[in-house]
């Protein structure tokens, strides 16, 4: 009998990496140097960030959708004495598509350095150190009825789907981007190749106002895709003809592992970003009827039963 998820081949077992990776940067919006280190945890640990640089047993905060403070430009997680790690999407979205599901995450700064900006960097280190099963069953968070958050033009939902999947749209007032689509299940294979190494981005006309607000002071060319006018200004170009679409796809999947488990359904977003993506999680989880948590063998049982139901009705 297979210990599969046969939907995406994730194993039915919690996973942690097989070694330590430490990683030397900057942070995008802090611009300070910082040093992290990730290293194998225990089964239920989940993704646990900690600032040695801040003494004290409060050092220590859980990646949680419900420890989320911030979401301008990124999304910012802090405990309850008010110590934070700032953007930590990309590399959540490349420990959750590696199939890592525990992870010490131990930092220097308030800030995960950005890389080139996206998280292939991440994705290459963990698929070299490769990945060791553990005990525990892998959890999931079955999604039974559509959840759905929206704001102005914008939303985000998560609706009933036996393959994970994830449907983003963008329109931005640009020439160079416009409207842009991407509709993948999510498995690691696809992450791998078609959304780890789309890069953040960012206007020309925008950088000036950010930088005096405090914002974006770790940015380069080297990690991040600038735009002005009609052209793109960094000379190496695009990696993808759709590289922005593509980087939203990818935050969302950081945003979403912030879940505590796999989510079993598909999410939409249309324009979302960090904040809806939390908002729509905050929602999924005070609304009792719209999941149920069990652990990745139970979701692929649900759906089973419910598929052989369908097809003999
Ligand atoms: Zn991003």
């Amino acid at each position: 009998m297979s210990d599969k998820f046969q939907n995406t081949g994730l194993s039915y077992f919690q996973h942690t990496l097989a070694d330590s990776f430490t990683c030397v940067g900057r942070g995008l919006h802090s611009g300070l140097k910082v040093v992290m280190t990730v290293m194998p945890a225990e089964a239920e640990t989940g993704y646990l960030f900690v600032r040695r640089d801040v003494h004290g047993s409060k050092n220590e905060i859980p990646a949680r959708w419900y420890m989320v403070t911030d979401t301008h430009l990124s999304t910012t997680i802090s405990n309850s004495m008010g110590v934070r790690v700032s953007t930590i999407e990309h590399l959540l979205a490349a420990l959750h598509s590696c199939g890592v599901d525990n992870a010490l995450i131990v930092l220097d700064a308030p800030e995960v350095p950005i890389m080139d900006g996206s998280s292939k960097p991440f994705v290459d280190i963990i698929k070299r150190l490769g990945t060791v099963q553990q005990k525990a069953e892998r959890r999931a968070v079955l999604i039974r009825q559509t959840v759905s958050v929206s704001e102005s033009n914008r939303s985000a939902s998560l609706e009933p789907s036996p393959v994970p999947w994830i449907d983003m749209e963008i329109d931005f007032d640009s020439e160079i981007i416009g409207r842009q689509k991407l509709s993948l299940p999510l498995t690691q294979g696809i992450f791998d190749k078609e959304i780890a190494n789309a890069r953040t981005f960012g206007f020309e006309e925008q950088v000036e106002t950010l930088k005096e607000l405090g914002f974006a002071q770790g940015s380069s060319l080297c990690n991040a895709i600038l735009i002005s006018d009609s052209k793109i200004v960094n000379m190496e170009g695009l990696r993808h003809r759709d590289e922005f679409v593509r980087h939203k796809f990818l935050d969302a999947v950081g945003d979403l592992a912030l879940a505590g488990g796999y989510i079993i359904g598909q999410f939409s977003g249309r324009c979302s970003g960090h904040h809806l993506n939390n908002l729509l999680l905050r929602e999924l989880m005070t609304n009792e009827q719209s999941r149920m948590y069990m652990t990745l063998r139970q979701a692929e049982a649900f759906w089973k039963a419910r598929l052989v139901h369908a097809v003999n009705s």
